[in-house]
């Protein structure tokens, strides 16, 4: 059996550069550094792109504060619950939850420094469910043509 029961959840505009903010997109399409994560045969789950969902893809910057309201924050646990479905099932039967890749500085995705609102509902969920996960962000200077050996 060639499945290796190892997955990785990321932030939607890993793979997809199209969802974010017009002027801020750094790639093509998808972020060449998740080329590594593929060769070492770890499965992908895309989270999806709140503010995309929320705003559509002409929306301007906004800051975390500006996105920060009852109304989102439900948005992004709803968004959230279909995918902590599959997670609990993955690990009920033995698959590995290795890390969750965020996008640092972004009002809905970062993970460190000023955490972002969509992270902010999941990390609480995770942790009201018990489920501990490593984390890695994409830095703001990372760009398609980025070394990515030199990211982590
Ligand atoms: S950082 Fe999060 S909210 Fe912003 S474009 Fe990427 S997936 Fe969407």
């Amino acid at each position: 059996m060639k499945r290796n029961k190892k997955l990785i959840l990321i932030s939607h505009c890993i793979l997809n550069q199209n969802s974010v903010v017009k002027p801020l997109a750094r790639a093509k399409g998808a972020f060449p550094i998740i080329k590594s994560f593929i060769d070492e045969g770890v499965g992908i789950i895309q989270l999806p792109c709140p503010e995309f969902k929320f705003l559509g893809p002409n929306r301007k910057p906004m800051s975390k504060e500006e996105y920060d309201t009852p109304q989102y924050r439900e948005l992004c646990r709803n968004l959230f619950l279909p995918i902590l479905e599959d997670i609990k099932k993955y690990i009920e039967n033995g698959y590995e939850l290795q890390t969750i890749i965020g996008i640092n500085q972004s009002p809905t995705c970062s993970i460190t420094g000023k955490r972002g609102v969509f992270m902010d509902e999941i990390f609480k969920i995770l942790e009201k469910e018990n489920i501990h996960i490593d984390s890695l962000e994409i830095p703001t200077d990372y760009t398609e043509d980025s070394d990515p050996t030199s990211l982590w």
